[in-house]
């Protein structure tokens, strides 16, 4: 079984797109995990949760997803984030809406842990940044643990960052091995990368070799540009995606 692992997607449905091609040309997908922030930021949220569900996605749910629902205030964001995610509400019809609001804060499958930011702190802990992996690790139910939220793709195992936490502007492909230690690993952003390769980041679990495998896709990132400037989006929004900052 192949499951593609995917997380802060942000409205980038061109970024989405690329991600499910460049994975499904190395063989068919049998499902998919998601750790949060389907929209929020970028411009096309109904259209990139209707893409994710198509793929039977278990999600669970991010601070921008609770923030554009309303489940938590949208006060406390910074202002270009507040702007955009209240376009993004704006946007959303019924069956989204709904959608994004039934998300669970964690999920199990398959030995992992789905949780945004840490089992301390779904919504908001920065794991690597403002919180620790051995306690992540200490809290989780499962061997293994799938996070989102930095936006930094990388492999932890036992606690230890495997290559460091360093922005690079050509992301190293990699594969992490299940079985030797404990996994915390983070496919990076999709939608909205800032560990300094502007490509699409994603990850691959495939069951029968035990391994998670690491990968970028580069998208048309011009043409999310374009769509969120036609949206009037803050300035910053749009150049970040060009700098994968
Ligand atoms: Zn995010």
């Amino acid at each position: 079984m192949r499951t593609l692992i995917v997380s802060d997607i942000h409205s980038n449905l061109a970024a989405l797109e690329a991600v499910i091609r460049a994975a499904e040309a190395d063989g068919p997908l049998d499902g998919a995990w998601c750790m949060g922030d389907v929209v929020g930021y970028g411009p096309r949220p109904v259209e990139t949760v209707r893409l994710l569900r198509s793929l039977g996605a278990a999600c669970v749910m991010g601070n921008h997803d609770a923030g554009t629902v309303g489940r938590i205030s949208l006060a406390d964001f910074n202002e270009d984030c507040r702007i955009a995610d209240e376009w993004n509400a704006s946007r959303l019809d019924d069956e989204t809406r709904e959608f994004l609001l039934a998300l669970p804060e964690t999920l199990e499958s398959d030995g992992f842990t789905l949780v945004h930011g840490s089992p301390a702190a779904p919504l908001w802990d920065y794991l690597g940044f403002t919180s620790d992996a051995q306690e992540a690790l200490d809290l989780a139910p499962t061997p293994d643990v799938l996070v989102g939220h930095s936006h930094f793709q990388f492999v932890n195992r036992d606690g230890a960052f495997e290559g460091g936490l360093r922005r690079n502007p050509v992301r190293p492909e990699r594969t992490a091995e299940r079985g030797d230690g404990r996994l915390i690993v983070n496919p990076g952003s999709v939608g909205q990368p800032r560990d300094g390769d502007p490509r699409a980041a994603y990850a691959v679990y495939d069951s029968g070799a035990g391994t998670l495998s690491l990968r970028s896709a580069a998208y048309d990132i011009r043409a999310t540009q374009r769509a969120m400037e036609a949206a009037d989006l803050p300035e910053w929004l749009i150049v970040r995606l060009g700098e994968g900052r």
